[in-house]
């Protein structure tokens, strides 16, 4: 249970297909097992050809099932170095961590991916811009950007209606966190799929973009305010009533008052 009552549960998880008239690129392929088929399914449906699977960042809960999908569409993963070293770390800390929270529910994790030439994927000779943004809830990710679309799928650079994940951003990730967005917004997109997101919301990137930074200061003010991981989490939640998985938060501030 959490401090608030809570039963843990996951971020909810955003998985990105974009398409053209025959082709497609799947972005964060997700976490367990079942929802691989689920995603699997839905890519299926589409009746596009699945040429390329991207995963932002190396944290599990976003990359875990791309070989499953890999291999029932035949389509390639793509990281860039820093990810696919964070795959290994995730890897290496799958029985302490992931396989603990989801015992016997995420399939083989062998790192497959490799890193695109020129940081750029090609869909039916359109562009999907791989950037590199550093860190942000966790080290060496990245987001896709598809100019065509004024998009960014942003992994976890930009959030939407969760808790942010701060467990990894003691000794200076809150600063390099606002330098990933910074990056994000010089892209000027027009909408942005958040890693996390409450599916009840729209994609408007400027909100996205301000409420995220908000969430960054938050933290740093609350921070310096409390003395215990209890109360900064309590201050956060009455700040924050209703972003979704109090959870993420609780890891966080137990991590950084540790
Ligand atoms: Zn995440």
């Amino acid at each position: 249970m959490l401090p608030n009552g809570d039963r843990p549960m996951w971020s909810p998880l955003s998985t990105t297909l974009i398409h053209g008239h025959n082709d497609a690129v799947l972005v964060d392929p997700p976490f367990t097992s079942d929802q691989a088929h689920a995603v699997g399914d839905w890519v299926q449906a589409s009746n596009k050809n699945l040429t390329h699977i991207f995963a932002t960042h190396g944290h599990g809960d976003h990359w875990f099932t791309a070989g499953m999908l890999a291999e029932r569409f035949g389509a390639q993963i793509i990281a860039t170095p820093g990810s696919i070293a964070q795959m290994h770390r995730n890897v290496a800390m799958r029985e302490a961590v992931w396989d603990k929270l989801f015992p016997g529910q995420i399939p083989e994790t062998t790192v497959t991916a490799v890193p695109t030439e020129n940081n750029r994927i090609e869909l039916e000779g359109r562009p999907l811009d791989v950037v590199e943004v550093g860190h942000t809830d966790t080290d060496a990710a990245s987001v896709l950007h598809v100019p065509d679309l004024d998009l960014v799928v942003a992994g976890d650079a930009v959030y939407n209606g969760v808790h942010l994940y701060l467990a990894e951003s003691a000794g200076g990730g809150r600063a390099k966190w606002r330098s990933a967005i910074d990056i994000v917004e010089t892209l000027n997109p027009r909408w942005i799929v958040a890693g996390h997101k409450n599916k009840d919301l729209d994609d408007t990137a400027t909100r996205a973009i301000s409420q995220t930074r908000e969430y960054l200061d938050s933290a740093d003010e609350l921070l310096s305010q409390h003395t215990t991981a209890l109360d900064f989490f309590n201050a956060m939640l009455e700040r924050y009533p209703d972003r979704l998985n109090p959870g993420a938060l609780w890891i966080g501030a137990t991590a950084l008052y540790r």
